[in-house]
């Protein structure tokens, strides 16, 4: 099971699926998963209460040097230059873009708002196969070469793993069900928000998947996972785009990185009405007004709102309420309805 706060870039379910195929690097990241779960149990009980700090969110790296811990040895901080390790300077200015996206944007500093350090951990673990964001840090392993690279320079990948962090202390939505497929969800939409800002693209020019760089050639896939077209970014994607195919059973805490796939599809097409800024806002603004065992109905529920009320003031398109309904519409979701 996972925690509340634990949250890896690729599921555990396309971990196994590559695991049967023989993969040993996958089966021993599987096996990391659980020891890594029970380590950060504890710690994480005592993470929301704990006395908050005013920073700036100070960036932090260290590297774990191919062993299964954090925080080894500091290699680069704030203010510091380029070090010589690439990857070392990639997990730095990916992690500094996403704080400055939030704090631009939104005003909010850093992950928790009151300008927390922003710790990553690089070459954890050897040829490890995932990246997490575990209540306060960040970990990237570096991949086996052989379905997955480096993690750490991948924006979407860093966007993603970061908005868990945004995610816990505006809303704290649970890791299981309904609630943690909306915690997934806003990662995944972040991480599409701030990779297209990123990479200068429009939305018509982008890929929407995430994930997408840190796959190899021989990966059965393309991604991870599609915004577009949720589903269809490997042999293993499950993802559903409309609540006709919502997924019940127990695998993945109840499907957390799979109906994500349905409020997911739900933002890509709002996007296509009104624009990734708009949407932007109208979804943040929606995060902070939800809470730890919120569904999805509440989700849209209190989206309406928050999009009529930024309508009413002209922070957003007088046309977004209708295109948060039909979008939602679309994937099977409607308010009262769900
Ligand atoms: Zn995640």
């Amino acid at each position: 099971m996972c925690t509340n706060n634990h949250c890896y870039i690729v599921p555990p379910h396309i971990l196994e699926e590559l695991a049967k195929r023989g993969n040993t690097a996958c089966k021993k990241a599987l096996n990391d998963t659980r020891r890594i779960n029970q380590k950060r149990n504890e710690s994480l009980n005592h993470l929301l209460q704990r006395n908050v700090v005013d920073g700036n969110g100070a960036r932090f790296v260290y590297d774990s040097k191919n062993q299964y811990e954090q925080r080894q040895i500091l290699i680069r901080k704030e203010g510091d230059e380029k070090v010589a390790d690439s990857v070392v300077n990639q997990a730095f200015d990916t992690s500094g873009f996403v704080r400055e996206y939030f704090k631009e944007t939104f005003d909010l500093n850093s992950m928790d708002g009151n300008g927390m350090d922003i710790i990553s951990n690089v070459h954890y673990g050897i040829d490890y196969n995932n990246a997490y964001w575990d209540g306060d840090e960040m970990t990237y392993g570096d991949g086996d070469g052989l379905e997955f690279t480096s993690f750490a320079n991948a924006i979407d990948v860093v966007a993603h793993e970061l908005t868990h962090g945004v995610t816990q202390f505006l809303a704290n939505l649970e890791y299981f069900s309904q609630p943690g497929a909306l915690n997934e969800h806003f990662s995944d939409v972040f991480a599409t928000i701030i990779k297209q800002k990123y990479l200068n693209q429009t939305i018509s020019e982008a890929d929407w998947l995430i994930g997408d760089t840190v796959v190899t050639d021989s990966f059965p896939g393309v991604a991870i996972r599609s915004m577009k077209a949720p589903g269809t970014a490997n042999d293993f994607d499950s993802q559903p785009d409309h609540m006709d195919n919502y997924y019940s059973g127990a695998q993945d805490n109840q499907g957390v990185h799979i109906n994500s796939g349905i409020p997911n599809k739900a933002f890509y097409l709002c996007c296509l009405e009104i624009g990734i800024e708009d949407c932007a806002l109208i979804w943040f603004e929606t995060l902070s007004t939800l809470w730890r065992t919120a569904q999805f109905n509440d989700f849209l529920k209190m989206m309406l709102e928050v999009t009529l009320k930024l309508s009413e003031i002209g922070r957003v398109s007088e046309r977004a309420t209708e295109a948060v309904t039909k979008s939602f519409a679309m994937v099977g979701l409607e308010e009262n309805r769900v």
